[in-house]
């Protein structure tokens, strides 16, 4: 099925991708970088899946549409974006995928077994006033990371973060 382009009901900016059926439907814009699916459906108040978010999560979140929309967090091969609570305001961050070296690896166990190879390092993340500045600084990285394939954005699962 061909994802459409819609108006954003959030900023207004022609970038809001809508993904899905109508019973599992996905609404990402990549301009604000907020994100809600037919799970949020409802309010902040009432809806269950709001209920599982952590408290800047929440924060967060707004009401449009007849859904709840939250910040969305992008998950790639080569790192995360994702929001982050920075001196009491939303900003974006992005942190890198990096090897873990081999004798730190015994302390990352993979519970489907073996030990993980890399993490993402949120220890030195880049901070951004905007989701659309960070998507274009990993849209960059990702044409240097030479993947045979265009880059494209992956829809996030909608997770609760720990
Ligand atoms: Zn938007």
């Amino acid at each position: 099925m061909k994802d459409l382009i819609s108006n954003c009901f959030l900023c207004g900016e022609h970038s809001l991708h809508v993904a899905g059926t109508e019973e599992a439907q996905v609404m990402q814009c990549i301009n604000c970088g907020y994100v809600t699916s037919t799970k949020y459906i409802g309010t902040i108040e009432t809806n269950e899946e709001v209920k599982k978010l952590s408290s800047d999560m929440k924060k967060w979140a707004k009401e449009e549409n007849g859904r709840v929309w939250i910040p969305s967090i992008i998950t790639l091969p080569i790192g995360m974006l994702y929001p982050i609570n920075k001196d009491n305001e939303m900003k974006w961050s992005f942190a890198p995928m990096v090897e873990i070296p081999e004798d730190d690896r015994k302390d990352f166990p993979n519970p489907q077994g073996g030990f993980y190879e890399k993490k993402i390092d949120t220890d030195n993340p880049q901070i951004y006033d905007e989701f659309i500045i960070g998507m274009s600084y990993v849209n960059d990285l990702m044409r240097k990371a030479s993947t045979p394939q265009e880059p494209e954005i992956k829809f996030p699962k909608l997770k609760k973060r720990k």
